[in-house]
């Protein structure tokens, strides 16, 4: 079930990593959203803040430029997510909402999630993961088909 997620985890990071800039870090290395293309995203970097061999949480920082979105997926792991830039909204199953800095999102287990932003402003947020963890898996066509029949979920999803 578990996999190695890709992200080079495991080694321990110094005690102190200052900021350096807006929403950068020391040590810290802006990365590509997945490892794979093979899903749909958009305008979407990483960075991978906590990652240690004897913690059993990661914690991620993402960022999604202006017209931008995360992969529409499902996994049996949880995100725990808190915003800390910018505005945006979120799809949780079939929820939409809008969210802001210090909004705590919950996308609990197979719960379809993405999340996108306006025009104007980037978003940035904070996710928490299991370190060992399960690979998303991204929705056939009838399932496409089953979250558009939400008239709310089909207009989040054309953006
Ligand atoms: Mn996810």
């Amino acid at each position: 079930m578990a996999e190695d997620n890709g992200n080079g985890g495991g080694v321990a990071a110094p005690p102190l990593r200052r900021q350096a800039g807006d929403f950068a870090w020391e040590g810290v290395e802006r990365r590509p959203y997945k490892e794979t293309d093979a899903a749909l995203f958009k305008g979407i970097s990483r960075q991978i803040l906590f990652s240690e061999a004897n913690l059993a949480g990661e914690l991620r920082y993402f960022e999604i430029e202006p017209g931008g979105f995360s992969t529409l997926e499902r996994h049996a792991h949880v995100h725990g997510v808190m915003v800390i830039r910018g505005a945006g909204r979120c799809l949780v199953g079939t929820e939409v909402r809008e969210i802001a800095p210090f909004d705590l999102v919950t996308i609990p287990p197979w719960t379809w999630h993405q999340f996108r932003t306006g025009a104007s402003e980037p978003l940035g947020f904070l996710c928490l993961v299991d370190a060992a963890r399960d690979r998303p898996v991204l929705p056939t066509e009838d399932e496409l088909s089953e979250l558009k029949a939400v008239p709310a979920v089909a207009a989040f999803l054309e953006g």
